[in-house]
């Protein structure tokens, strides 16, 4: 059957890519009385440790949560520093404030996004000299008290792992891990080696827009047995190996995966291949068709990163181009777009806190101002990408 020229408006941002199996694994969570804490909990984290290939993974009810988990693992409190990237979603910077810890932001490469390593070596040893030396690096405001570097966040943007073996080496010199935010690379590799394995912990999440859902959901994926352990007590209330329901060793959280999502993620992990390679296809639509599109350029990628696991399809518009008035354009057409990232140093509540301001991170402003992520998802049709390629074409042509 041929397929139709005009699909059916708006398309979608994203979409989750569901069967019946996802949907007969969930309604058998409800024909027993095991709601949580049950088997499909221990069987998602299994598949899923098995599937990246580490010791533990403990699934959690967000991205966030995870990322908060892996922070409290990290023993980071109080002021102390973290060197992490501003060009991310804000969630990766949050998880350090709800500890009242300092994010030491630095900038990131322009190709990538990704955190540029070569500046996390130099934050790293000027904040341990201290003083002046230090003083460069910290935010103008809200880091009088900062303590010393605890950790490296680092952030595998839009599907495609940082450069973690650039990384290891300030780590190693300074003592510290490495977190990676690979919420947005399940199924990603670099150097041939998984995403979600690069630091000492890794974080995938499963909001309806990731390569996988649980409708919301997140797991933490690690070799190290100590912060498997504290994540698996802190995510259930604080409770440590050996208490009791109303022991509480720890001050912990309510992070649980409940068991209809622990089965929904088990059957999507199930078909994760099949899912990575639905997306493989549509970005590959996308290339081909927008190379024929000037005035915009496709997401570029690393030789670092083996596999890119497409998570959003980013492009960056010429310096010359009009953005809201391209995003208006394209709604007009009923093609939804998205500025990505806007950078977290500038959200609000930062610019308070900490005193930034524009031209702070000029790497991550420059991409933050001409990124626009366009709908994607493994579901897309070739007849949907064509149509917003299309779409894209004309409301390029109307700038002036
Ligand atoms: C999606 C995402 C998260 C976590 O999101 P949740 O909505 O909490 O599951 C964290 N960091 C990045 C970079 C993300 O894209």
């Amino acid at each position: 059957m041929p397929e139709n020229r005009t699909p059916s408006l708006p398309i979608p941002m994203s979409s989750p890519d569901l069967t019946q199996a996802e949907r007969q694994a969930v309604m058998a969570v409800l024909r027993t009385p095991h709601l949580s804490l049950g088997p499909q909990l221990t069987a998602f984290e299994a598949a899923m440790a098995e599937r990246v290939g580490v010791r533990h993974a403990v699934a959690v009810s967000s991205g966030t949560a995870g990322l908060h988990l892996c922070v409290r693992a990290a023993g980071i409190a109080d002021g102390d520093c973290v060197i992490t990237t501003p060009f991310s979603f804000a969630a990766s910077a949050n998880v350090l404030l709800y500890e009242r810890a300092i994010p030491v932001f630095v900038d990131v490469d322009p190709d990538t996004g990704n955190i540029d390593p070569a500046l996390v070596a130099r934050a790293a040893a000027d904040l341990a000299q201290g003083g002046k030396a230090a003083r460069r690096w910290l935010p103008r405001k809200g880091a009088e008290q900062a303590g010393p570097l605890k950790a490296i966040l680092a952030v595998d943007v839009f599907g495609q792992p940082a450069d973690y073996d650039a990384l290891a080496p300030t780590a190693e010199e300074h003592g510290v891990p490495v977190i990676e935010d690979s919420c947005e690379a399940l199924g990603a590799s670099y150097e041939g080696r998984t995403a979600g394995t690069l630091g000492d912990a890794g974080v995938f999440a499963f909001y309806p827009n990731k390569q996988m859902t649980t409708g919301e959901g997140g797991v933490v994926v690690t070799d190290r047995d100590d912060w498997a352990e504290t994540a698996r007590a802190l995510r259930n209330q604080g409770r440590a190996v050996g208490d009791t329901w109303l022991a509480h060793t720890h001050l912990g959280y309510n992070y649980r995966m409940d068991e209809m999502s622990a089965a929904l993620g088990l059957a999507q992990l199930t078909r994760l291949d099949e899912l990575l390679a639905k997306r493989d296809r549509v970005a590959a639509w996308y290339g081909e068709r927008l190379a024929e599109i000037p005035g915009v350029e496709p997401p570029r990628s690393a030789d670092s990163a083996t596999r890119v696991s497409w998570f959003v399809y980013v492009i960056r518009l010429g310096a010359e181009v009009d953005r809201r008035a391209l995003v208006e354009r394209l709604q007009d057409r009923g093609v939804p777009s998205r500025p990505y990232f806007s950078p977290i140093h500038l959200q609000p509540y930062f610019v308070e806190r900490f005193g930034y301001r524009p031209g702070d991170f000029p790497v991550t402003e420059d991409l933050g101002w001409r990124s626009l992520a366009l709908p994607f998802s493994g579901v897309m049709t070739q007849a949907q990408v064509d149509y917003v390629c299309r779409a894209l074409q004309e409301a390029l042509r109307g700038n002036d």
